[in-house]
């Protein structure tokens, strides 16, 4: 099974008009940072706070009537998605988190309507609960990623970044599953074959990074992370996504906790936006220098701002945060 642009084509004609076309901003501090300009995609004006409505409209838009529900195994956003789309269509959603998954994401997800099964504490347990709902009581299962439907509804983010702006150079794309980092690398290289699409992760737990190195899906271990949003494996029986960000992605970059810290508070203090650790890991590669290669427009993904609001106070103030066994020290903001 191979994907191609015309899926990603049709995926726009599906979710139009329920997913917004999210706008792209300049961001002046990180312009003066990299010395060309700087551009934020603001996925976090979504309906859901996040990108990953684009894919699960998608694909549940393809479950046929009288399907007794779907099912979804998430770290938070995509079951977000798969219950926002459900309740639209009148379907009943069960979604299987674990328990590293932050409150405020469990509460969202309650509130469209939709049960929640918190499972273990890695998405590996997730997953097994989201399977065994799908085989005892036919509830259809939608992978976060590793999925047609769902890579294809997140590619239409590249189409709508290249109309945008035909000048783009580079794509600086937040990776975990990488169904984000493949349907937006297919649109966006299909359209300009020049454009570069590097991939961005948290340096804990990087499971398409480390997949890519070994050359076949390996396993992670799963921490806390500001960036809780990119946690997971991407499946040892992975089908799309693997070989489509090995084949498409030009480079992998990533970042620690303390510079996802630091990208939070300049997102914050600079453009005045709120965004989780997941959206900014762009930000704190190009601030932290590790993005030497990239001159031109470049744009970032603000994936999600779907942030625990107490986590988030706390970095805008710069007070200490600690996250299971990470424990980051507190600083002021300094442009
Ligand atoms: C899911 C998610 C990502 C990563 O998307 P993948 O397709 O799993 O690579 C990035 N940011 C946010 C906010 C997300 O919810």
């Amino acid at each position: 099974m191979t994907l191609q642009l015309a899926d990603i084509l049709a995926a726009r004609r599906t979710i139009a008009g329920v997913a917004m076309r999210t706008p792209l901003v300049p961001s002046p501090h990180m312009s003066a940072v990299c010395g060309s300009e700087f551009l934020l995609k603001l996925e976090t004006t979504q309906p859901i706070g996040a990108f990953k409505l684009r894919g699960a409209l998608n694909a549940v838009s393809a479950v046929r009537e009288g399907a007794p529900g779907v099912t979804c195994c998430s770290t938070g956003n995509h079951g977000r998605g798969i219950a926002y789309a459900a309740r639209a269509k009148g379907l009943k959603a069960v979604i299987c988190m674990s328990a590293l998954v932050p409150q405020a994401k469990v509460d969202g997800i309650r509130a469209l309507g939709a049960e929640v099964r918190i499972v273990g504490r890695s998405q590996d347990d997730a997953h097994a609960e989201s399977v065994r709902l799908a085989q005892d009581e036919g509830l259809v299962e939608i992978p976060p990623f590793d999925d047609p439907l769902v890579i294809a509804g997140q590619g239409t983010i590249g189409l709508e970044l290249l109309e945008d702006r035909p000048d783009l150079e580079a794509i600086l794309v937040p990776l975990s599953g990488g169904g984000l980092a493949a349907g937006v690398a297919l649109a966006a290289k299909a359209v300009k074959p020049s454009l570069r699409v590097i991939g961005i992760s948290m340096d804990r737990g990087a499971a398409m990074f480390e997949s890519v190195r070994a050359d076949t899906p390996v396993e992670v271990t799963e921490t806390a992370s500001l960036a809780d949003s990119l946690g997971g494996g991407i499946g040892l029986e992975n089908q799309l996504t693997f070989s489509m960000c090995r084949a498409l992605l030009d480079d992998y970059v990533l970042v620690s906790e303390d510079e996802i810290y630091d990208a939070m508070q300049t997102l914050y203090y600079e453009d005045r936006m709120v965004a989780e650790g997941a959206s900014v890991v762009g930000i704190a590669a190009m601030k932290a220098g590790k993005l030497p290669m990239i001159g031109g427009p470049v744009a970032t993904i603000l994936t999600g701002r779907n942030v625990d609001m107490l986590t988030f106070t706390d970095i805008v103030a710069g007070r200490d945060v600690t996250l299971g066994d990470v424990e980051l020290k507190g600083r002021s903001y300094a442009a």
